[in-house]
């Protein structure tokens, strides 16, 4: 069922609601956008039981639209109403079979938003100034992607690439400040490929205005294609002050054979030159283990490129075909390999994230403390201390524990 079936019809009413989001922070932002919209016009946000829930789903592996059409199930016996939003929605019969009180809407970003407040009504008395968290606020700058990854549904579910004008980007960006917001972390799916040809901006420009916008403390990236480390964007980051020395480059495979059949836009080594300057930053990335083709030795040279790129956290991907791309019919290596190689490949993460969380021990860093007793250093590095959330604290990192670095106020 869509949301054009049925409306819901709550106007001049408060309905009380919830949202949640799965996958990356393209599908945050989104959901926050659905969030934000409801609690301005004046409706009412819960944990646990409530009259809406928004679901703004994943579809990036087989198991992500498997935990998305879960999340869908789940809300419906506790909400009268489920909104299915995001990339997973926007794949043909992933819902299929859920009870009547789950509609998908096949939308993403700010239209899925209208779709939904059009749909729950709104208060003759909103609110002007929502209440939100008030730590980092992730900017959407771009949406879309018109690479063409041989293994990847994601240009499918969101469309090409299309950027935001910088004037908005930048209002928004003063409008979270002044919210209160200390670190600003720009978001899309393609974020290197933001331009606003008619206003003169590509990202490293972008970089630096963002971040000499007063208010901003920490400017991070989400993620970045390496293709779009160039020496320029290398100039904004080290150049602009409150850039945080953190960096999400996906890497995918150490195997130039794999990379090709990835149809990724580089190989091993252009990877390895173009992230050697940074050598500032915490490295971390993305690897998909068990892509069809992938022996033995080409998974022991991504291991070893991992290393040798100076990477501390590797997300690791295990291969699933996704319907509708170039590789939808292949799955050559076994799940039980792929179980295999991924235990070894977050275990070597494990190893390099451990070394640089020690490396930091002694050292004095800004800790912006998100939650209660745990915040990020500059270089994302998770640190432990007793300080308000909220706050920017300066720490001493006195030594490690399993989840991160302990610290004291410096
Ligand atoms: S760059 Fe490749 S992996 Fe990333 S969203 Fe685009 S097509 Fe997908």
């Amino acid at each position: 069922m869509t949301t054009r079936d049925v409306g819901l019809k709550l106007v001049g009413f408060m309905a009380t609601f919830s949202v949640r989001f799965l996958g990356c922070k393209v599908s945050f932002v989104d959901a926050q956008l659905s969030r934000e919209r409801l609690l301005g016009d004046g409706h009412e946000e819960r944990e646990g039981a409530a009259e809406v829930a928004v679901v703004n789903t994943c579809c990036v592996t087989h198991e992500a639209v498997s935990k998305s059409r879960q999340a869908a199930a789940r809300a419906a016996r506790t909400h009268r109403r489920v909104y299915v939003t995001g990339c997973a929605s926007n794949l043909d019969g992933a819902f299929e079979g859920l009870p009547e009180n789950v509609h998908v809407v096949a939308q993403t970003g700010a239209d899925a938003a209208a779709t939904i407040a059009g749909d729950v009504g709104a208060l003759a008395c909103v609110q002007s100034e929502p209440r939100l968290g008030r730590t980092r606020a992730f900017v959407k700058i771009q949406d879309g992607c018109s690479f063409s990854c041989a293994f990847c549904v994601i240009p499918l579910v969101r469309g090409g690439t299309r950027s935001r004008r910088a004037e908005m980007i930048l209002a928004e960006v003063r409008r979270r400040t002044a919210q209160g917001h200390r670190e600003i972390v720009l978001t899309g799916v393609n974020l290197g490929c933001f331009r606003d040809r008619e206003a003169g901006y590509t990202l490293p420009r972008l970089i630096r205005e963002v971040g000499a916008i007063p208010g901003v403390e920490r400017l991070r990236l989400s993620s970045i294609e390496v293709n779009h480390v160039t020496g320029e964007l290398v100039s904004a980051l080290e150049e602009t002050e409150t850039v945080s020395a953190h960096l999400h480059v996906p890497l995918q495979s150490g195997d130039d054979r794999l990379l090709g059949a990835m149809r990724r836009r580089y190989r091993v080594e252009q990877y390895l030159a173009r992230v050697a300057p940074l050598v500032r930053f915490n490295l971390t990335t993305d690897v998909i283990v068990g892509f069809p083709g992938e022996d033995d030795a080409a998974f022991e040279r991504t291991l070893e490129v991992v290393r040798a790129a100076g990477i501390t956290k590797v997300h690791v991907f295990p291969y699933s075909p996704r319907p509708g791309t170039a590789t939808a019919a292949d799955d050559t290596v076994p799940e039980a390999v792929k179980r295999e190689r991924s235990a070894r490949l977050r275990s070597l993460s494990d190893e390099l994230c451990r070394k640089r969380w020690q490396s930091r021990v002694g050292t004095i860093d800004r800790v912006l403390v998100d939650r209660p007793g745990r915040g990020y250093a500059d270089d994302y590095t998770p640190w432990l201390l007793d300080a308000p959330v909220g706050e920017l604290v300066l720490a001493r990192a006195l030594g490690l524990s399993e989840e991160g670095i302990l610290a004291a106020a410096a």
